[in-house]
């Protein structure tokens, strides 16, 4: 039987990569030099498609990490030299916020409750000496995404302060404007479909600017995957370590496939397909969605709340049968609460069928 795995990270992969691994391993992929021509190729191939899929500005930088998680620390490591602000809205953000204290920097942060979103960011009062705000565009733990106006408010509250973006669960969705954003960053695990292990950093000159001040000053910026390193060498189409070359590899494939189907379709199909289970978690017996402001609710993961008393794995192993993994809750919902993906592989007809079924 074909199972859908509408859990939300690792998740079914796009439905294009099997083809796309096959056609790596017969042109050796796995094997090449990353200091040869062939590599330069990839990396090129799979940062300009990146570019032209979610429109982001030439003057842009893209990195490769290992993955988010990594992310988080070399963004507080490269771009704070004391003070970071924490928006807090789920266990993700929250987990960003305790990099920052792990990290030692003086880290501060304001705390909506799980499952809530921001109500009013222009009543938020974020210190002067703060010199990078965090934002997570879309909490995988509870479903709560924050409207992207939010985000642009708080650059017009703190023009001098560097925003930054965790979209890892939300892009290729968000039609970001990143003029008003200094770095965005994600892993391939989520939305585009892809074998977990990649973070992708996109940043600007000002975190460049930053990160060498930092290290100007002495302070420890970190080693291999510091931001003048990173760029040095993706000023060459290459990597500081020998990177996941399979991965940069399937992201540029996966990108160019997202840009033949249009990137305004499937932003189109995603919001379709939301509104759909949204509906149908509205008027169901036993499920409830989550996130109770209509404002807030995440169109990439949805999380429903169970009504009746019965564990998310119950849940789940009801809709096994039909072909659908459903993820369970996360954290400390993870036995009342259900989280389902809507990725860009699964088609419209998928989720016409999952509603039926739910
Ligand atoms: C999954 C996730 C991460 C962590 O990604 P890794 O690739 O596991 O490091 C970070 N932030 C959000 C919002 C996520 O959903």
């Amino acid at each position: 039987m074909k199972y859908y795995y509408l859990t939300p990270g690792p998740s079914e992969l796009y439905f294009t990569v099997p083809q796309h691994i096959q056609t790596a391993l017969s042109h050796d992929i796995c094997s090449i030099s990353h200091r040869s021509a062939k590599f330069q190729e990839i990396f090129k191939e799979a940062v300009n498609n990146l570019k032209t899929l979610l429109n982001i500005p030439d003057d842009f930088y893209v990195v490769f990490t290992g993955s988010a998680n990594e992310i988080w620390e070399r963004i507080i490591q490269n771009c704070v030299r004391n003070y970071v602000f924490h928006l807090i809205n789920g266990s993700f953000s929250k987990r960003f916020y305790e990099t920052s204290l792990e990290l030692g920097k003086k880290a501060l942060s304001s705390e909506v409750p799980f499952g809530k979103g921001f109500e009013d960011v222009s009543s938020l009062k974020i210190p002067d000496e703060v010199e990078m705000i965090c934002i997570t565009h879309n909490e995988t733990s509870s479903g709560v995404s924050m409207p992207l106006e939010d985000i642009y408010t708080l650059r017009k509250h703190y023009p001098e302060k560097l925003i930054v973006v965790d979209a890892v669960s939300s892009l290729p969705y968000p039609d970001f404007d990143y003029r008003l954003i200094d770095s965005v960053f994600f892993s391939v695990q989520k939305g585009f479909g892809l074998p977990a292990g990649l973070g992708v950093w996109i940043f600007n000159q000002r975190c460049v600017e930053k990160a060498l001040a930092l290290q100007k000053e002495g302070i420890c910026i970190g080693t291999y995957h510091k931001i003048p390193e990173l760029i040095e060498k993706a000023s060459k189409y290459q990597t500081p370590e020998t990177p996941n070359v399979l991965g940069i590899y399937l992201l540029g494939k996966v990108c160019s496939d997202m840009l033949s189907k249009g990137i305004q379709t499937i932003r189109k199909e995603t919001a379709y397909k939301a509104t759909l289970l949204y509906q149908r978690l509205s008027e169901h017996s036993f499920l409830r969605p989550a996130v109770e402001n209509p404002s807030h609710r995440s169109s990439t993961v949805i999380v429903a709340h169970i009504t009746d008393g019965r564990t998310s794995e119950e849940i789940i192993n009801l809709y096994k049968p039909h072909g659908f993994i459903l993820g369970k809750g996360y954290g400390k919902a993870k036995d009342t609460q259900i989280r389902i993906a809507n990725f860009p592989t699964f088609s419209k007809e998928l989720f016409e069928k999952l509603s039926d079924i739910l």
